[in-house]
C-alpha cells in the first residue's frame, strides 16, 4: 500500500509495534518501510537492538526486549521514523521528531495527526527534549486517548 499512496495500511504500521503488553516501557518504534542505504538509527543505538546486517540497505529490525526507550535513535534518523511509544491507563505517550516551528510548549493541546495527514485528537504536550548533540530535532514528549495508539503519528499548532 505505502508504494502506491505513500501512506502505510494499519497492518503494515502495526508490524512495527511489539506486543501491547510490551509498552508498558517505552518503545522505539521504527517506520522504516523500504530498502534504502542508511543506517544511523543501528549505528547511533547504544544497546545494539537495532540490527541492519552486512547489506546497508535492509530494513532496520529491532529487538524490542533489548530497547529500552533511551530515544538516542529518534534523534539519529535522518528520515524522522522513529518515535518512542508507550501505554498507560488509557493513554498512548509518545516521544516523537519535530523539526517545525514554532516548537510547542509543556502543557498545550495541539492536534493530534495522523499518517494520513488528518487530524485526529487533542494532543497533550508532555515535555520538550533537546539533545546536546543535536541543533535542529527536538523531541516533543505528547500524550493522545489510547485509541489513537497506531493511528497517531504527529502534531499540528491549532493556529495553522
Ligand atoms: S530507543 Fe534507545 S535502546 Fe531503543 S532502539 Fe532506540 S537507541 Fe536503541
Ligand atoms: S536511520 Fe531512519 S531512515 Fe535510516 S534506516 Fe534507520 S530508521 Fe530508516
Amino acid at each position: 500500500m505505502i508504494k502506491q499512496t505513500g501512506v502505510p495500511s494499519k497492518e503494515q504500521v502495526k508490524s512495527k509495534f511489539p506486543d501491547e503488553s510490551m509498552l508498558v516501557k517505552p518503545k522505539a518504534i521504527i517506520e522504516c518501510y523500504q530498502e534504502i542505504p542508511c543506517n544511523p538509527c543501528s549505528t547511533s543505538c547504544p544497546f545494539n537492538a537495532i540490527t541492519i546486517g552486512e547489506d546497508i540497505n535492509q530494513i532496520p529490525k529491532i529487538d524490542f526486549s533489548i530497547c529500552t526507550g533511551c530515544g538516542s535513535c529518534v534523534y539519529a534518523c535522518p528520515g524522522l521514523a522513529i518515535m518512542i511509544a508507550r501505554v498507560k491507563d488509557d493513554k498512548a505517550y509518545f516521544k516523537i521528531p519535530y523539526e517545525q516551528l514554532p516548537i510547542p510548549e509543556k502543557g498545550e493541546i495541539w492536534e493530534g495527526v495522523n499518517r494520513k495527514g488528518e487530524i485526529i485528537c487533542d494532543a497533550l504536550i508532555e515535555s520538550i527534549l533537546r539533545n546536546k548533540h543535536t541543533d535542529r530535532t527536538t523531541v516533543v514528549s505528547v500524550s493522545v486517548p489510547k485509541k489513537y495508539l497506531y493511528e497517531f503519528i504527529t502534531i499540528r499548532g491549532k493556529h495553522e
